[in-house]
């Protein structure tokens, strides 16, 4: 019997999750949704209501307010340590 080719299964970089489940804090609708793997989504539209949800201030899309999952450049922070600071600008003000 042959050597299986089994796939290494040790990603060189942090595992992502690219699904997230947005609950709207309107209706309660929950929807899995796929994240941008680059970018940071400030608007997402309600499947269940239509209603525009928008980040919680202090953070910089609707995944990290309203998904079970925060996006994926938290996850690489949070991954080596950082702080975990949103892609979007710094809460200086
Ligand atoms: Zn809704």
């Amino acid at each position: 019997m042959p050597e299986a080719t089994v796939p290494q299964t040790t990603m060189p970089q942090a595992t992502v999750i690219e699904r997230s489940t947005l609950t709207c804090p309107h209706c309660g609708f929950a929807a899995d949704e796929t994240m941008p793997l680059d970018a940071c989504q400030f608007f997402y539209e309600c499947r269940g209501c239509g209603a525009m949800l928008r980040p919680k201030p202090g953070d910089c899309c609707v995944f990290c307010s309203w998904g079970t999952v925060p996006c994926p450049p938290i996850q690489l922070q949070r991954a080596v340590g950082a702080a975990t600071q949103c892609c979007g600008p710094p809460a200086s003000a």
